[in-house]
């Protein structure tokens, strides 16, 4: 199979003339022209590839991880197209969907959650593509604004200083440079640099310590700069010190290249255990997830411990693949971060459990997962 050259990027008048004299045959043909319809590319093996995004397999991805890690490739690619077009997301090459979602749910105000949804259905229809059939014409403010926007009403008329003023956080706020999006209560992603605002690029800001203190106490939310935010700034500074090609990427997927691929897991099977060599040794096995309802941060670990086993005992090779190991007062102790762009707890558990299988000793498990349990 001969590869086709590249679609015209969006935009390009070309890519009008390329839809029109492509078209898709059978459902891999499908696949493939709707791949490149989303910014990405699918290789011979059914690797899904786009710029700056870790890349995944179609038949090998966990499968219950395939619908969400399709959804976030289009995301990521409507993101970035509307962001082009659309003037109001010029400073958001990609949203924030969760937090947006979390916004969305507490504007009781049913205009105000209907405006704010309109904005961010990610409409390619822009300004003047409205005022082309008639919609989109504005008055002048009685401020003298020519084509006032509802951020200029919120954020910037005269006319309603006094109303800004009046509300400490919307005051304090107005002075603080808002990306358009923000102004409009739609959330950008995170940059990577925990010296920059939340809002901000990933470049240094020296006034974003004094905003967010300013921000958090306004909220009255605790915000604390101490190990935990040092921890932070020395973390990024090593990963751009060992991979510089990472400078640039937001903070989702900074995680998400630190965490890796899925990867292909090729588990050999369990040692035979002979019935002259019953004696079991106890183990126990547990699986952890940090915020497991923000898939983006969560960080999923292993650990285990053969309580007596010695180091004669031979390791299997699974063990020798997928984790680290240490001898410890007689017991053998195991530990592994589990790669990949999503997990669950219950899934930390299972592979802490099945790598624990692969001893060559007979066991009894002790485990806290009922997930785990439920088969035997
Ligand atoms: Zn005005």
């Amino acid at each position: 199979m001969k590869p086709s050259p590249l679609p015209p990027p969006f935009g390009d008048p070309k890519r009008a003339v390329w839809k029109s004299n492509h078209h898709a045959y059978g459902p891999i043909g499908e696949l493939l022209y709707s791949a490149s319809h989303f910014g990405c590319a699918i290789t011979t093996d059914l690797v899904v590839r786009q710029p700056r995004e870790v890349e995944f397999s179609l038949h090998l991805c966990p499968f219950q991880y395939l619908k969400p890690l399709v959804t976030q490739t289009v995301r990521v690619f409507r993101s970035k197209v509307a962001a082009d077009k659309r003037s109001i997301l010029k400073d958001t090459p990609e949203i924030d969907f969760k937090m947006l979602h979390n916004g969305l749910r507490k504007i009781s105000n049913a205009d105000d959650n209907r405006r704010l949804r309109w904005y961010t259905t990610l409409s390619d229809w822009n300004n003047d593509q409205l005022s082309a059939i008639d919609f989109g014409k504005r008055e002048a403010c009685d401020c003298g604004a020519d084509s006032p926007s509802l951020a200029h009403l919120i954020w910037h008329c005269p006319l309603t200083q006094h109303l800004r003023e009046s509300d400490g956080p919307v005051d304090y706020l107005a002075g603080c440079g808002l990306p358009c999006a923000l102004e409009l209560g739609i959330p950008s992603a995170m940059p990577a640099n925990p010296d920059s605002l939340p809002w901000g690029l990933s470049d240094y800001d020296p006034w974003s310590l004094g905003q967010l203190s300013a921000v958090a106490k306004f909220c009255d939310f605790k915000f604390s700069f101490g190990d935990d935010f040092v921890n932070a700034q020395t973390c990024y500074r090593d990963v751009l010190v060992n991979f510089p090609h990472l400078a640039g990427h937001n903070a989702r997927q900074l995680f998400a290249f630190l965490r890796g691929p899925f990867g292909d897991l090729d588990l050999e099977l369990p040692t035979v255990v002979g019935s002259h060599n019953l004696t079991t040794c106890a183990t126990y096995t547990d699986g952890s997830l940090t915020s497991p309802t923000r898939p983006e941060w969560s960080l999923a670990g292993i650990g285990i411990v053969h309580s007596h086993r010695s180091v004669e005992t031979p390791m299997h090779s699974n063990e020798s693949t997928f984790a680290y190991c240490e001898h410890l007062d007689g017991a053998l102790c195991m530990w592994a971060p589990l790669p990949g762009q999503f997990c669950s707890s219950t899934r930390a558990e299972v592979a802490a459990g099945l790598l624990a299988l692969s001893s060559p000793l007979a066991m009894t498990i002790g485990t806290d997962s009922a997930c785990f349990l439920k088969p035997f």
